[in-house]
């Protein structure tokens, strides 16, 4: 499955606040991101997936928005 580049942030799963994903690093499904904030680890798959559903919902507003004018 091709995984396309987001530009959503993701948010830590345990304090909500915003992961700093280093740039050049390549997360692949099984990494874990440690939350800055908290400590926590967070589960790459889990972050994308909701990082994903955001970026489609944000996706959807735009094109009703669009739809709209
Ligand atoms: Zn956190």
């Amino acid at each position: 499955m091709d995984i396309k580049p987001i530009r959503v942030e993701v948010t830590c799963l345990f304090c909500d606040a915003a992961l700093q994903a280093e740039e050049e690093r390549e997360y692949q499904s099984g990494d874990l991101i440690k939350c800055t904030a908290c400590g926590e680890e967070n589960d790459f798959d889990s972050v994308r997936d909701i990082a994903l559903e955001k970026g489609e919902e944000q996706i959807k507003a735009k094109a009703l928005k669009e739809r709209d004018c």
